[in-house]
């Protein structure tokens, strides 16, 4: 692992304080990495500044030709990506091989395709003797912060939208989980222009705050936790940068008496559990009418008491731990509150995992109620809770009683039952019959304590641009 950081164009050693990164299947050390000191922030920032006004005026299908080129590069060392991530997140290789490394690919090609349609609509006369025109150009130098769930899928999700646009970018992985966007600075440095992509590895108070409050720093997009995206858009307040914001999730799944019994269970078993449920759109909040409760209870604790937990590079794993220790606490803690609730059943799980990772069991807790904190909060583990409802109207009220607004999915064979609901969720994305399906061509993003702003799709484009008028006089 060579693990550089990436400065206007040169693959650099951090000069900062040196931060452990760990295998979190085995809490072993896997290496440690110097974090870039507050001298190399502020020059990624001013080499992504100087950078900017050429990569702005790169013809859109040169900007193009060079994110296609890393999607190739991407794709070739798929298999390097896959283990590094793997050994860094404890997911299963085989997913992030064949789920995540297709899926980065893509988005840098669809992108790279977005980029030659980015165009500002000649607009028309509406003053006599006047031509208005819109132009979108790109806003200047993005902050790009990322969490740990999803690294290389999360370094795509921002990095090619901005280049895309013409932006340039400091990027900061989370400092958990940096091994496979560093891997990424050797392919950066060959084949993008110095200063255009600027990687910079370290915690948020000392290596990413510093970037938010940068003046030269236009925008600033993150994807993780509220709190943290609370406390940078007050930062970022201070020089009226545009902000993105990715965060938190509680993604409810409304199943009606009608829905189809064994293709719920499959995908909640399927989609709940997906990165141990370290997922912002996890389907972990589950409102069963009554008619199919019980079954749903029944069918979807032996479904999920046979998910296989085990070792990244075991083909059979169907989920890893969770990342780190103190997260793993949190998790135990939820669920150990949620077993002294008198109403509450732990059907399956509810306790740790063996060996040293920090491995949590996948856990169904029957009987919450609404109000009780494992429907409210974001537990972001391998826990699934089920509350029963009495009718379509009860779960969606029950579903938009949430501060997140992110991701629903509602399950029934009545096209109009669904139809309805999902008009009235409150949610950035609403599923029918499906959960967790994303694809390049439509966004993502959340309403309200979720965030605001759209990843993937041409929405996340004009979000890394700027509106203009210019007008011509006849
Ligand atoms: P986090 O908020 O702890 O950290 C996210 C990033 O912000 C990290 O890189 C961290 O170093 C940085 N950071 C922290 N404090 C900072 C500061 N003061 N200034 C600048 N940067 C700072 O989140 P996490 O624990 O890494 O990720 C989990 C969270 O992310 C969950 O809440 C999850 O729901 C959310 N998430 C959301 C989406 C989405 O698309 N909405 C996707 C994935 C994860």
């Amino acid at each position: 692992m060579h693990n550089l950081l990436l400065i206007n164009g040169q693959p650099v050693a951090g000069t900062g304080s040196e931060l452990p990164v760990f295998n979190p299947s085995t809490g072993a050390e896997l290496t440690r990495i110097p974090e870039a000191s507050p001298e190399q922030v502020l020059a990624a920032v001013a080499a992504a500044d100087a950078a900017f006004p050429a990569w702005a005026a790169l013809p859109p299908r040169e900007r193009s030709s060079r994110l296609l080129a890393l999607a190739d590069a991407i794709e070739r060392k798929g298999e390097e990506l896959a283990r590094l991530e793997s050994l860094n997140c404890g997911k299963p290789y085989h997913a992030m091989l064949n789920d995540e490394i297709p899926a980065v690919v893509d988005c840098f090609r669809f992108f790279a395709g977005a980029a030659r349609c980015l165009n500002g609509s000649a607009a028309g006369e509406y003053v006599p003797g006047f031509t208005s025109m819109i132009r979108r150009d790109p806003i200047g130098v993005v902050a790009s912060i990322a969490p740990w769930n999803y690294p290389l899928q999360m370094a795509a999700w921002k990095l090619a939208p901005a280049l895309a646009a013409g932006n340039t970018v400091i990027l900061k992985p989370s400092e958990v989980t940096p091994l496979t966007t560093l891997a990424l600075v050797p392919l950066l440095a060959e084949l993008l222009p110095p200063g255009v992509v600027n990687i910079v590895h370290g915690r948020g108070a000392e290596v990413g705050a510093p970037l938010v409050s940068h003046p030269r720093v236009r925008m600033v997009s993150l994807t993780g936790s509220i709190p943290t995206g609370k406390r940078l858009v007050e930062s970022a307040a201070q020089t009226l940068k545009r902000t993105h914001m990715e965060l938190g999730g509680k993604a409810p799944v409304i199943v009606l008496d009608d829905a189809n019994l064994d293709e719920v269970v499959a995908g909640i078993r399927t989609f709940g559990f997906y990165n141990a449920g370290q997922d912002c759109t996890a389907a972990c909040r589950i409102y069963a009418q009554k008619g199919i409760y019980d079954r749903l209870v029944a069918d979807l604790g032996s479904a999920i008491g046979s998910l296989k937990m085990g070792l990244q590079d075991d083909p059979t794993t169907e989920l890893g731990p969770l990342i780190y220790a103190a997260h793993r606490d949190r998790v135990v803690s939820f669920v150990d509150r949620a077993r002294e609730q008198k109403h509450i059943e732990i059907v399956t799980g509810g306790g740790v995992g063996d060996g040293n990772g920090y491995f949590y069991q996948p856990t169904l807790v029957a009987g919450a109620l609404q109000s009780d904190e494992i429907v409210q909060k974001e537990v972001f583990g391998p826990v699934v809770s089920v509350t029963a409802i009495d009718d379509l109207e009860q779960g969606v009220a029950f579903a938009n009683d949430s501060e997140y607004g992110l991701a629903s999915s509602v399950w029934t064979q009545d096209v109009g039952k669904a139809m309805s609901a999902a008009a009235a969720l409150q949610y950035g994305c609403t599923w029918i019959n499906t959960h967790f399906i994303i694809t390049n061509e439509m966004p993502h993003g959340g309403l309200k304590q979720s965030g605001y702003g759209k990843d993937m799709s041409i929405y996340a484009l004009e979000e890394y641009t700027c509106a203009r008028h210019v007008m011509v006089k006849w």
